[in-house]
Order: structure tokens, then C-alpha cells, then sequence
């Protein structure tokens, strides 16, 4: 039985994609096209443990284009770490009666652990509050100073009278002076988003009184933005390809004016400022948190035990510079980190990309640590696999808007994608090569075309969903899939992903090998081979967003385990079934309506 139709076949748009497929890469000429990439993870405030939040935010998005780099064979490496100052980690110690050092290094370690259960895999993950950090950061500093874009200003704060102390940031909060919401605090707003001076909040209280502040005056030091703006503008008009949601972001602020801004606090926990009669200043902890980039890849060098190997990265203008991190990061990131890093002794390189993810929010409403709505990573691994957290995830990531994570949605994805789709698939194409064909199937001499086959003409696009059109053959399909990696749009990945599955399924439901197979093997074994190899490519292109399914797909498959990304296009001679069990299972209703309990109980984890 055919049902393939060939009649278009001479196409020759089609036909010249489809050559250059078959091309093989020469060897030389890839290593010649390696890149060297550095990608980090917004670094996260060390004062609990980490959340789906963080996780789709900056660090899931930034494993999977790791992975995808790895297999590429890309010079990639992946670095983060806990931001270890800052008001929030000083506040918590306070409330426990502990230094604030406790608290850093405490939540730390759990997140490393958090990271590892979910397979997010760093190259170093280190902490702001270690001694090379400081240094460095102090180094950074004086750099600025001596360039002459650091001014010293006197200036009036908010003062806590009760407890003598000048209320930095999170220490005073009050409404928002640009979208009048509730909760804002002396750095950012929540709700909007926005930088806020603090002394433009609207009904100021402090955060450790609950009282009204004084007003007193103090010295601080400022970074001079507006003489970097031509430069910034300059260097931002080379960044078209950035995302939209992060271009318009940046041009909002860049267009409402670049003003001077403080880069010291009056805190007790922070990096002290490296000049005389200063005490109780230390850096302002969003001018020393991007710097931990650097010093934890320091750190990784010298722990290979190549001390010097952090330049290779970070001075080489040949290295792309790719941050991943959460939208309300981004002025940091795109407008003052720059600034910083070109102001320096040593040549540093910028900024490639900034993909900027929007936010998650939760059964609806906008998560929330301190109101306890939130899903933390060490509770969820208590009742699920990493790795399908990673799927859901991925499959709705907050890319261009923000997006909800329902436990609801959940399970649907788990038990429909994963189980009935891609778990099905699996499992009837090995139970019937195990069955009917001894556990063996060949290579067929017109699988090749089989892949390139136009899907509108072979009846297998009667599921596929609209706005996939312009996709004609599975080839394009997996060309769109690499695409959309090197993109940083991992929803639209793993659409195609799924899309190739269907279409995996709807060929065995055509071709009815079970009815074949009792008239003519080896048609049942075409069909039967192409759902292996169709397989077989998907867990490659499945790999960086569910690294342990796939090894586990490819163990039944008898595949090896070390493989790259052109292997896709390597087709085997056979594929001989090894041992078959499910590859997902499904979610029971009474699992979800549990988490949706202990979500209404809110967690005991803080
Ligand atoms: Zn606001």
C-alpha cells in the first residue's frame, strides 16, 4: 500500500533543500564553524530555595540552548550562582537572629541541589559573598572611579529613627510613584517593573518599624549613565536581533531619559567600597551581582586548575556573551552592566544577547514568595521527575508574554503529549517490531525520500495545526526545530516535536502494519523502520529539553549514548529492539488534586 504521492516531487524549491540535507558536513569545514559561547543564569537571591518562577525565568531556557550548543559541538560553557547581598538575604537573617552569611551560603547549597534534581547542569555555580568575588568587584569599582563615570553626591534618604539606620531599598516600602499599586519597595516596583528612587515612593513606611522615616542626608556614589548614552545607543542600534519584548523594553527607558544613579548603600552586608573613611558603604548590590558572572567563571578556571582560562571567555571578542534572565532584569543587564564592564583595565567583552524571558504566574494569579505562592523545586521533586517539570515548562514557556503554570495543565501535558503521543509511539512501533519482525528492522532504500515527501500530498498533515503550513516535509520540520533552539523559542520547538510524533502515529494508523504484515513483510517492515528512524531523530531533538527520556528511548533502541546533533542525518542499516518498557506514565487525577491541596496549605519548605 502507497500512499505516498511522489507527483510533486520534482519541485524544485523542495528538491534543492532536499540535496543540501543529504550533504554530508565535511569534518574540517564544521570544526571551522565551532563557536565559543558563554551563557549565564541571572544570578538568584540566596534567601530561599529556588522556584518554577526562577526556573522559567533564566535557568531552564539557558540548559536547553547549553544541551542544544553541546550537541553542536560548540565551545559552550554554563555559568550562575546566588546572589548573596542585597536586602532580601539581610532581611531574612534578621527575622532568624542569624548573620546574613548563614542564610547565603544555607540557601546556596539547597539550590544547587534544586538545579541538579532538575537536571540544569552549570559549569560553576558560585556565590557573590566568596573573597574573590569581592575583590573583584571592588577592582571593578576603582575602574569606573578612575575613568572618571563615578560621581560623589550628598543627598537626602529615608532614616529609621527607632533603629538609627538609613533604609536601603527593600528596607522601605510604600506605593508606586509610577503605577500607583501597593508593596512597592526603594529599588523596583513588582508590579510595573520600574526602577524607583525610593524617595519618590508614595506613603513611605519602614520595612523594620512599620513607621514613618525621617529624612537624613548622606554621601553616596553615582554611575554617570548619561555620559555613556551615545555609546549605549551606538552599541544597542548593532542589536536588532534581540527580542522584541527586550528592545522595546530598553527603548522605553532609554527614551525616558538616562539619569545618575547610585551604585552605594548605607548597609551593613555588602561588598565594602574600596576607599578610605567609608565605613558602613558598600556597593549598591545590583552593581556587583552581574560581576559575579566573571568571578564564578574564575572560579570554574581555577578548579580545572587553569587559573587563567577565564579569559579565554571573557577577553576574547570572538566569545558570544549570552545572558538568560527574567524581564524585570533587564535595565541591568542591557544599560548598566555595559556601561561597566567597557569602562575597565581589561578588554571585556559585551553583551551578545539578552534573551529576556516575561513571567510565569501560577493557577492564575502572579506568584508571590512572601504570600507563599509559589511551587518550590524541592516539593515538586518530592511527588514527580525533573524531568517532566522541565517538559511543562519548556512547552509553555514565558517567552514573548507571560504565561500560567496550572497543575491542571500539568497532568494534561504529561498524560497527553508525553504518554498518549510520544510514549505511544514508542511503545507500538518496539511491541510490534518485538512481535512480527523479530525484534529487527532494515533500512529501506527509499527512506530518505520518505522524510522529504511532501506532507500536504501524503494525507499525513490532515492533524497538523494551521499555523504550521508553510512546513512541507518532515525535513522542514526538523530544520525548523534547530531553528527554533538557536532561537532561544523553545515552545515553538517542542510544538514541532510534538508535531513529528503525530505525524509518527498517523503513519502507523495509514499503513496498518498489523494488516501488512500478514501479506507482505517488508512493507511492514518499511513502515515499521520508518517509525524507528523516525524516533530515532526525535531523540536527538528532544535532548535538551528531556535529556533523561531520551537516553532512556535510545537504551531500547540500542543506541549510544554519545551521538551529535548531524546525526540526524546518519540513518542506520537496522534497528534491533532492546528491552521495552513505557517511556512516560500518566498523571492520576487524585496526584493533581493533591498539589493543588498543599498549594492551598501554602509550603512549610521557607
Ligand atoms: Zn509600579
Amino acid at each position: 500500500m502507497r500512499f505516498f504521492v511522489g507527483s510533486d516531487f520534482e519541485d524544485s524549491l523542495r528538491k534543492t533543500a532536499f540535496f543540501i540535507l543529504q550533504i554530508p558536513l565535511d569534518e574540517n569545514t564544521r570544526r571551522k564553524n565551532l563557536e565559543k559561547i558563554l551563557v549565564t543564569s541571572a544570578l538568584t537571591y540566596a534567601n530561599g530555595p529556588l522556584h518554577i518562577g526562577h526556573v522559567a525565568g533564566s535557568y531552564l531556557n539557558a540548559d536547553i540552548f547549553v544541551r542544544y550548543n553541546k550537541l553542536l559541538g560548540n565551545d559552550i560553557i554554563y555559568i550562575g550562582g546566588t546572589d548573596d547581598y542585597g536586602t532580601p538575604i539581610s532581611i531574612k537573617a534578621e527575622e532568624e537572629g542569624v548573620k546574613p552569611r548563614v542564610i547565603a551560603e544555607r540557601y546556596n547549597k539547597r539550590m544547587k541541589k534544586d538545579l541538579d534534581g532538575l537536571n540544569i547542569q552549570l559549569d560553576n555555580f558560585s556565590g557573590t559573598s566568596r573573597p574573590r568575588h569581592i575583590k573583584v568587584s571592588q577592582d571593578f569599582f576603582t575602574n569606573l572611579l578612575e575613568a572618571g563615570y563615578v560621581n560623589k553626591k550628598t543627598l537626602n534618604q529615608f532614616y529609621d529613627e527607632k533603629h538609627k539606620r538609613f533604609l536601603a531599598d527593600r528596607y522601605i516600602e510604600g506605593i508606586c510613584p509610577h503605577c500607583k499599586s501597593e508593596g512597592a519597595r526603594g529599588d523596583q516596583c513588582d508590579k510595573c517593573g520600574k526602577l524607583i528612587d525610593a524617595m519618590s515612593l508614595i506613603e513611605p513606611r519602614s520595612k523594620i518599624s512599620g513607621e514613618k522615616p525621617i529624612i537624613k542626608e548622606t554621601t553616596h556614589w553615582y554611575i554617570n549613565l548619561p555620559k555613556f548614552e551615545k555609546q549605549l545607543r551606538e552599541w544597542l542600534a548593532t542589536k536588532k536581533y534581540w527580542k522584541d519584548n527586550v528592545l522595546n523594553f530598553i527603548m522605553s527607558w532609554l527614551n525616558e531619559g538616562l539619569i545618575e544613579r547610585a551604585i552605594t548603600r548605607d548597609l551593613n552586608w555588602g561588598i565594602p567600597i574600596p576607599l578610605e573613611n567609608t565605613k558602613g558603604k558598600v556597593l549598591y548590590v545590583w552593581f556587583d551581582a552581574p560581576i559575579g558572572y566573571i568571578s564564578s567563571t574564575m572560579e570554574w578556571a581555577e578548579k580545572k586548575g587553569q587559573p587563567d582560562l577565564w579569559k579565554k571567555y571573557w577577553l576574547d571578542p570572538e566569545t558570544k556573551l549570552i545572558h538568560f534572565l527574567g524581564k524585570d532584569n533587564i535595565p541591568f543587564h542591557t544599560i548598566i552592566w555595559p556601561a561597566v564592564l567597557s569602562k575597565q583595565k581589561e578588554p571585556f567583552i559585551l553583551p551578545y544577547d539578552v534573551p529576556a524571558n516575561e513571567f510565569l504566574n501560577l493557577e492564575g494569579q502572579k506568584m508571590s514568595t512572601s504570600r507563599n505562592w509559589t511551587v518550590w523545586v524541592e516539593d515538586y521533586l518530592k511527588y514527580f521527575d525533573g524531568e517532566l517539570l522541565r517538559y511543562v515548562l519548556a512547552a509553555n514557556a514565558p517567552e514573548t508574554k507571560d504565561s500560567d503554570f496550572t497543575w491542571k495543565d500539568f497532568q494534561n501535558k504529561i498524560n497527553n503529549d508525553l504518554n498518549n503521543v510520544l510514549g505511544n509511539l514508542a511503545n507500538r512501533t518496539f511491541i510490534f517490531i518485538k512481535k512480527y519482525l523479530n525484534g529487527k528492522v532494515n533500512k529501506t532504500e527509499n527512506i530518505d525520500k520518505l522524510f522529504a515527501e511532501n506532507l500536504f500530498s501524503s494525507g499525513l498533515n490532515n492533524n497538523t495545526p494551521f499555523y504550521f503550513d508553510n512546513l512541507e516535509d518532515i525535513s522542514d520540520i526538523i530544520n525548523g526545530i534547530d531553528e527554533s533552539y538557536k532561537k532561544y523559542k523553545v515552545r515553538r520547538a517542542v510544538q514541532l516535536i510534538l508535531l513529528l510524533t503525530r505525524i509518527g502515529n498517523r503513519y502507523f494508523d495509514i499503513e496498518k502494519p498489523w494488516v501488512t504484515i500478514k501479506k507482505n513483510r517488508s512493507e511492514a517492515n518499511e513502515t515499521l523502520f520508518f517509525c524507528s528512524e523516525l524516533l530515532r531523530r526525535i531523540s536527538i531533538l528532544f535532548t535538551p529539553i528531556m535529556p533523561e527520556a531520551m537516553k532512556k528511548l535510545r537504551k531500547m533502541m540500542n543506541l549510544a549514548d554519545d551521538f551529535e546533533w548531524d546525526d540526524i542525518k546518519k540513518v542506520p542499516e537496522s534497528f534491533k529492539i532492546g528491552e521495552v518498557s513505557p517511556l512516560f506514565k500518566k498523571i492520576e487525577d487524585a496526584e493533581i488534586e493533591k498539589q493543588l491541596e498543599l498549594l492551598k496549605e501554602g509550603s512549610e519548605i521557607l
